[in-house]
């Protein structure tokens, strides 16, 4: 037994330490305590395009709820959402087609990353179309819509079935009584915390998307474990912790730290280690050849500042290397050790070994 009472309804804060729940039969309970966490997450949000709204288009929320493979699916943005769904419905057998107005996918990750993800796609069969903006949408999602476009300045327009749109999160922010209790908000409306998760009111906690955390379970549930050492009088941060993440396509794309990218904007010397996952030979043992695994190592400590798989069981092996790096091992250490073979893991000593070996591995030294 936990001690927790869980009452279902809608929670508004009334003041710093008093929260009115109203049932779904309309029933008012308010609660008093001495602390309070909110928690309320974020929600899907529709651009304002021009008929768009009004096309009554899918977020997430109706996408995971179809019981029929769409004919024709338009997905509006090609971030972690909107490639996850592609691939699904497109293997699924529906005719797919992405719409982004960025120059390529993903675009916070590098852009070899992003181009090996877009390239999977289309292999794939998926239509993707960058540099592209909605101007209009005619029509009814679920029975035909017509998508205007503009790409390179050239109006098109595109036939489809369903529209699902996965631009834009909102904190869910709105009537859960901020103002009443005075808890200030980002000015991109998030609830604004330190880095011990506090609110600006005392007592007042916020934790996971609403809170401005990286929007991942993984990192919401580590939020909840900051807020009780730090509410039982622990001193946790938020501050470098590492939050790594994975995108469950096929094969997985999993990152944990720095990318090249950030590194060069930091101005941190790094040294890259890259190679083709067709090297590990777990992979050609289960035929699953795609993609690449690359590592940025400190050019002075050789500790490891990022890991990225593209590959089968991605996100296993970059826990591995996360365990390293928390760990401050240096890249070395994988070198040394000994890996069961044959394992995907097994791939990283590869990866660090390609110094002493590899020929088709690529080592850069970027200063
Ligand atoms: C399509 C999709 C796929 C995703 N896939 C992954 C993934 O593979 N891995 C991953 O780590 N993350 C994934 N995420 C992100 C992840 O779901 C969120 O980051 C995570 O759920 C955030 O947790 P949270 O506790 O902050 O909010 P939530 O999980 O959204 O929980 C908030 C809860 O608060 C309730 N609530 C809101 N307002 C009130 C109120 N006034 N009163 C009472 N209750 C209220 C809501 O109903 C909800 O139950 C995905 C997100 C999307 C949209």
């Amino acid at each position: 037994m936990t001690g927790v009472e869980l009452i279902t309804g809608t929670g508004r804060l009334m003041g710093s330490n008093e929260v009115e729940v109203i049932s779904k039969e309309g029933e008012k309970r308010l609660l008093r305590g001495k602390n309070i966490l909110i928690g309320t997450g974020s929600r899907p949000a529709i651009d304002d395009i021009p008929g768009l709204r009004e096309s009554n288009p899918m977020t997430h929320i109706e996408a995971l709820e179809l019981d029929i493979v769409p004919e024709h699916l338009v997905i509006i943005g090609c971030g972690y959402v909107g490639l996850e769904f592609a691939q699904a419905m497109q293997r699924f057998g529906s005719k797919v087609t992405m719409i982004d107005h960025g120059e390529r996918v993903l675009k916070k990750e590098d852009p070899d990353v992003s181009a090996a993800i877009g390239e999977l796609l289309q292999d794939e069969g998926v239509e993707v179309f960058l540099k592209t903006f909605v101007k209009e949408v005619l029509g009814e999602s679920g029975k035909t819509v017509t998508i205007q476009i503009e790409k390179n300045g050239q109006s098109e327009t595109i036939q489809a079935t369903h529209i699902l749109t996965t631009t834009k999160r909102l904190p869910n922010t709105d009537g859960i009584g901020l103002e009443a209790a005075g808890v200030e908000i980002t000015s991109d409306g998030y609830i604004q915390v330190n880095e011990h998760l506090q609110t600006n009111v005392p007592g007042i906690w916020a934790v996971g998307d609403v809170a401005g955390t990286p929007k991942f379970t993984h990192a919401a549930f580590n939020d909840f474990q900051l807020f009780v050492a730090n509410v039982t009088g622990g001193n946790k941060s938020t501050k470098d912790r590492l939050i790594p993440y994975c995108l469950f396509i096929d094969p997985e794309l999993a990152r944990v730290g720095l990318n090249e990218t950030e590194a060069r904007s930091k101005g941190i010397k790094y040294r890259l280690f890259k190679m083709p996952i067709a090297i590990v030979l777990r992979s050609r043992a289960t035929m699953e050849k795609r993609g690449f695994m690359k590592a940025l190592v400190a050019k002075d400590s050789g500790k490891i500042l990022g890991f990225l798989s593209f590959g089968a069981s991605a996100g296993e092996v970059m826990a591995v290397v996360q365990m390293a790096m928390i760990a401050g091992l240096p890249y070395k250490a994988f070198v040394d050790a000994v890996i069961t073979h044959p394992t995907m893991a097994e791939g990283i000593k590869f990866l660090f070994l390609s110094e002493l070996t590899g020929s088709e591995v690529k080592q850069e030294i970027i200063n």
